[in-house]
């Protein structure tokens, strides 16, 4: 199909109504043109016929007066000096030019032209002259020069009867300027040509040129229609050759006719003024019609197109919002559109809601299938958990109670000791079991204090001390640093972190070491609880938390009931804490535990003298950015053993920064290819906050290209130091930078 704009189309709609309207205006100009013509034909025709009557009345006035003249009874009687002197006095109030009186052989008997006397000539009658002896009627003569006077003229012949006889004929001769002066009085158009011709078709007078054309004939297509009919209109050329609409009148009395040409192009001048004007203004009207088509239809355009992006946008689950059209259709359109994305958004929101609901029920039955199971496992496991520490309890009393005052002092103090901590197992197992039981049924009691940080990691670190030392762990604990107080409930902190550092005591390896240490962040202090164990695998990390979930080690001899970790999340939670952690396997666990600092005024009031509190720390805090676990511990053992630093690690180039910025540390060494970004980030990182910008940094790299060493020169670091580590070259920087610091 062949597709054209919407432009297109409204240009053909104007076209269609502008040009059927311009057609019918000059239809209907021609024919207002003809009828004009009409009319002017008409009237014309009806000038030239006034004009015919006003010269016919004017001639058979003067006819008139001339007979009364005729009648006088000097002519009669014979005395024409008598009658040659009053003809002279009544000739100027007549309005003729000049009397002759001739008889009837031709001879003239006297001429007001001549004095009275003098020899007169004798002429042949003319037709009309012989017409006035034979019938008694009187004529009027066509134009001629007279060459005696020197004029054209017409004369008005009477006769002048004596005793029932004409005797003579009395001529009256009028000058043919008097006609023309007629033609003048009409105050016709000055362009259109008029004429008088007589009876013979010779022109009398004419309103233009007359001094060329009077006396000459008339135009011989005029003079032969004019011959047949009286009157009417006929298209000629005029004597000057200009075409000309020519309405003539004949005068049936005198045989004379008026003729008056209107020049065709005085005619058709209007038509083509008017049809200019039509044509000029149709032109117009088509320019703005087609100007305002556009204008619309890239309204139009618009409106539409702004219809094609939501439209195309249905396809996706976004809603699709329009706004209002002016065009109500396009409108009604948008309406529709929104309406359909609004049921597309809500079915998939819905069909998203149905699958997330699936798969939070399938991972919801996963848990509880694997929770029971598990749970079925601890209840099985829980006879030999509980059974072990109580036949330890049951062994040993039986021991005492059957030795009697026999047993060696030792032995005694060695089986009570054995009773003793078999019986706090026991009651831990127990509390466990209890504390599970009352989070199931929606209970955690918490009861917030302000805290010292230092004193409660001191507390717990006697108790860990004690069981890595057993397993010939070695445990350290950084309680160097100034840490503000925090808000937390004592009892529970020191279980979380006791959970914490057994698991990293239980779950390390053989002469493993765990750390125990805590760092303010921004609002919050982080205690983390780092170990060199085997590290948990990935793909079980999230099972971590999962109650009675012991990730496979409960095949192993290591004591436990998989309880420990959940509830440590559901205390630190109630206590408004994060609990998190990172592991690798093959290098170790770090676990840490957030816990909101106290506020000012609280701090204050719960500011007592801390046994626990330090001095305030001088020492250079070196901050080292890696994720490779045994390199931390290089690092550490390198630099705990400068005196008057402080070791600080972070594993991500976030939790780098975020120490950084907390700690404003003196030096920073950082490994290029961290989990989360690089070493470079880590410059850029600390150079572009205004806490951070001045620290040195260190960058620690594999890759000794010495292409890429210049890169990072280049890029600001203030060393390069390439793996593996040669420590003197270690030791020389950091003694420059930090004796620089
Ligand atoms: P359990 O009583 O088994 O220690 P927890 O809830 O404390 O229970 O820990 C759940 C499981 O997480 C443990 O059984 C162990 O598999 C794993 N786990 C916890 N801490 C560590 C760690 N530091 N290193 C390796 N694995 C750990």
């Amino acid at each position: 199909m062949h597709q054209r704009t919407i432009r297109f189309w409204l240009t053909c709609l104007v076209i269609g109504c502008v040009l059927p309207a311009t057609l019918g205006s000059v239809f209907l100009f021609t024919i207002s043109y003809q009828q004009q013509r009409t009319i002017l034909e008409r009237n014309t025709i009806a000038t030239a016929r006034a004009l015919m009557l006003a010269i016919d009345a004017e001639l058979f006035g003067l006819q008139s007066a001339v007979q009364v003249l005729a009648s006088s009874q000097r002519l009669a009687s014979g005395d024409l000096f008598g009658f040659y002197r009053k003809a002279s006095e009544a000739l100027p109030n007549m309005g003729g030019n000049y009397i002759v009186v001739t008889d009837p052989t031709g001879q003239q008997r006297l001429n007001t032209l001549k004095p009275f006397g003098d020899p007169l000539p004798q002429l042949p009658l003319s037709a009309k002259l012989r017409r006035v002896f034979d019938t008694g009627e009187p004529v009027i003569s066509d134009f001629f020069a007279a060459p005696d006077i020197g004029q054209s003229a017409i004369t008005l012949e009477v006769p002048v009867f004596a005793n029932g006889k004409v005797i003579y004929s009395l001529a009256m001769g009028i000058f043919v300027d008097r006609l023309g002066d007629i033609l003048r009085r009409q105050n016709l158009p000055p362009d259109w040509i008029t004429a008088i011709y007589d009876s013979n078709g010779t022109i009398a007078a004419r309103t233009h040129k007359p001094e060329q054309y009077v006396g000459g004939k008339g135009s011989a297509s005029f003079l032969r229609t004019s011959a047949e009919v009286s009157e009417g209109v006929t298209e000629v050329n005029s004597l000057e050759g200009v075409p000309v609409l020519s309405a003539f009148n004949r005068s049936l009395r005198s045989g004379w006719a008026i003729g008056i040409g209107i020049p065709k192009t005085a005619l058709t001048e209007n038509l083509w003024r008017s049809m200019g004007f039509n044509a000029a203004i149709t032109l117009a009207l088509l320019a703005l019609s087609i100007g305002m088509a556009r204008i619309i239809s890239v309204r139009i355009n618009r409106s539409v197109r702004s219809l094609r992006i939501p439209a195309l946008a249905l396809g996706t689950p976004e809603l699709v919002s329009i706004p209002d059209n002016e065009i109500v259709e396009v409108n009604d359109i948008g309406q529709a559109l929104m309406k359909a994305s609004q049921i597309i958004r809500e079915s998939v929101v819905e069909r998203e809601q149905d699958e997330l609901a699936t798969q939070e029920i399938i991972q919801a039955k996963q848990i509880a299938e694997r929770t029971s199971r598990a749970k079925s496992e601890f209840l099985a496991s829980m006879s030999h958990e509980l059974r072990t520490p109580l036949s330890a309890i049951s062994g040993f009393a039986q021991l005492l109670g059957h030795s009697g005052d026999t047993l060696a002092r030792e032995k005694r103090i060695r089986y009570t000791e054995n009773i003793i901590e078999a019986s706090t197992q026991l009651g831990k197992i127990i509390d466990d079991v209890l504390d599970m039981a009352s989070f199931e049924s929606g209970h955690v009691n918490v009861n917030c204090e302000v805290l010292d940080c230092l004193e409660v990691m001191a507390e717990v670190s006697r108790t860990l001390e004690v069981s890595a030392r057993k397993r010939g762990i070695l445990f350290t604990v950084d309680t160097s640093a100034n840490l503000p107080s925090i808000v937390a409930d004592r009892g529970r902190l020191i279980q979380v972190l006791l959970n914490l550092g057994s698991n990293a005591i239980k779950y390390n390896v053989e002469a493993g070491s765990v750390l125990l240490t805590a760092l303010p962040y921004d609002d919050v202090v982080r205690f983390i609880v780092r170990d060199t164990g085997k590290g948990i695998p990935a793909e079980r990390q999230r099972e971590i938390f999962e109650p009675f979930n012991r990730l496979g080690v409960e095949l192993t001899q290591e004591e436990g009931s998989g309880i420990g970790l959940t509830i440590s999340r559901r205390l630190v939670q109630a206590m408004d804490g994060k609990i998190g952690f990172e592991s690798f396997v093959g290098q170790g666990s770090k676990f840490w535990v957030e816990l909101p600092m106290a506020n000012e005024i609280a701090a204050k009031m719960a500011r007592r003298p801390s046994l626990f509190a330090t001095a305030a720390d001088t020492r250079c805090k070196i901050l080292y950015i890696e994720d490779k676990i045994p390199n931390i511990e290089l690092m550490r053992a390198i630099i705990e053993d400068l005196s008057h630093t402080r070791f600080i690690d972070a594993q991500t180039v976030e939790e780098g920064l975020k120490i950084a910025r907390s700690l404003k540390p003196d030096l920073v060494i950082t490994d290029i290819h961290l989990p989360d970004g690089k070493g470079f980030d880590v410059l850029r990182g600390l150079r572009n906050d205004d806490r951070t910008s001045r620290i040195p940094v260190i960058a620690l790299t594999a890759d000794a290209m010495p292409s890429n060493m210049h890169n990072m020169e280049l890029a600001g670091f203030h060393h390069v130091l390439t793996k593996p580590l040669k420590i003197p070259d270690l030791m020389e920087i950091l003694r420059a930078t930090l004796k620089a610091a």
